[in-house]
């Protein structure tokens, strides 16, 4: 059973003011589960969670995220210009980029961010880029090959994946930076995505943890620091069990008290870049049936679509679905729950069994936070929506206004055209 954060009373009284679709994030849930990942960690005095900003590239959620402490991880131009407009030091910033152009290094060190290089090629792109001069602190990325399987069946292949580098490289970036006058070192890694296992950042620390003791006896560098990144997942299906950040950050604990504690590293701070786990869970696209059909199949059709919300579109992701104000009512009818674009794929459920909808009934699509609004598009002139805060004491603010067909068109400003599109019409 998953339960929406917001009751159909208090869409009702939102969409009076600002219409649908909107995604809507919960306040409370995500100063919480903040709360609650700071505690996990709080065993290591250097803990730090950098917010993976693409997840949710929200100014005032990042705000949030400041009053834990917590920074930002950022891989565009755009996201460290955000996370310096919410005020975030260079402490606070870390540029995990790949395929980086050489002037998103040179904003980055304006910035003093911690540069995360994806590749030992790109030791030459960031100094070239720096003019000659490397910042005092660095990380590396790394990719160990091959497969990862974790014993509920999750696997990935690093293999395939196109981040990091490899054993060897990274110990020769390490050696070439130390060399290059690079004073303080970090060490980087993803390995799997969306995991809903407690095991997964403990067997990447126990990997990460014995590299560094190897990087160690072979280039006398002792790290400072050690990024497990993001891949901590969340529960998308009813009946999936949630991970318990506590028992997460135990299981670190535990591989650091194994590994770097003997090797005399226990100064080493811990870094996360979760997103997924920091907002996933507290947002939900609301949205309202405005059509049907009954031909081979039944169909819902809303005022959203995949440009809002792409997971289930792209990868066939699971969303849950609850008909508010219906929530006690039996699933006895199946529906493919769609969106207006010129897409078979535009659906956000498939075969789902839902209530009998009803034409106004409002839709809380759930766990939207991360990787939901910030993957929107414009494909077939469909508009970006809007987004609200509710609020701990239950009052709402809009923190990001719909796009208007004037925002859409904007590019195309100075262009003959521009003038002669009537937005009065629309
Ligand atoms: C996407 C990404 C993250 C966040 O991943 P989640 O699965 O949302 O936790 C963190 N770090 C980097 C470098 C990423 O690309």
């Amino acid at each position: 059973m998953k339960t929406p954060f917001v009751t159909k009373e208090k869409v009702i009284e939102i969409a009076a003011k600002y219409p649908t679709p909107f995604h809507i994030y919960d306040e409370k849930g995500i100063r919480k589960n903040a709360g609650a990942v700071k505690q996990a960690f709080a065993w290591n005095p250097g803990f730090r969670e950098y917010f993976a900003v693409k997840a949710n590239a929200n100014p005032y959620i990042m705000d949030i995220f400041q009053d834990y402490d917590m920074g930002f991880d950022c891989s565009s131009a755009a996201e460290l210009l955000l996370s310096q407009a919410v005020g975030a030091d260079g402490s606070h910033i870390m540029f995990s980029s790949n395929d980086t152009p050489e002037s998103e290094y040179a904003l980055a060190d304006k910035m003093g961010a911690i540069i995360n290089l994806d590749d030992i090629t790109m030791i030459d792109h960031c100094e070239h880029a720096l003019g000659g001069k490397l910042p005092k602190t660095m990380s590396c990325r790394y990719n160990p090959g091959g497969v990862i399987e974790l014993s509920n069946g999750i696997m990935d292949n690093p293999g395939d994946s196109k981040y990091g580098m490899t054993k060897p490289q990274i110990i020769e970036a390490y050696r070439i930076l130390k060399s290059k006058g690079v004073e303080h070192f970090g060490l980087h890694a993803f390995l799997v995505s969306n995991t809903v296992t407690n095991e997964y950042y403990p067997m990447l620390a126990s990997k990460l943890f014995e590299l560094a003791v190897e990087i160690k006896k072979e280039t006398g560098i002792s790290l400072s620091f050690i990024n497990l990144s993001g891949g901590v997942g969340i529960p998308y299906k009813p009946g999936e069990q949630a991970n318990d950040i506590a028992i997460i950050g135990e299981g670190v604990h535990r591989a650091f008290d194994e590994i770097l504690v003997p090797e005399g590293m226990g100064d080493v701070s811990i870094y996360t870049e979760m997103g997924r786990f920091m907002m996933g869970p507290y947002g939900g696209l609301v949205t309202k049936a405005i059509n049907e059909k009954h031909i081979y199949k039944e169909y819902i059709g809303t005022d959203a679509c995949a440009a809002n919300l792409m997971r289930p579109a792209i990868y066939g992701a699971y969303h849950h679905i609850t008909v508010l104000g219906k929530e006690e009512a039996p699933c006895d009818h199946t529906y493919d729950v769609t969106g207006s674009l010129c897409e078979n794929c535009d659906k956000f459920a498939v075969d789902r069994k839902l209530p009998e909808i009803d034409m106004g009934d409002y839709l809380f699509i759930h766990d939207t936070g991360a990787h939901g609004f910030s993957m929107g598009y414009n494909y077939n002139g469909k508009l970006w929506s809007g987004e609200i805060m509710l609020h701990e004491d239950g009052s709402f603010e809009q923190i990001r206004r719909p796009e208007t067909i004037r925002d859409y068109f904007a590019t195309l400003d100075g262009t003959p055209y521009y003038s002669k599109i009537r937005f009065d019409e629309a």
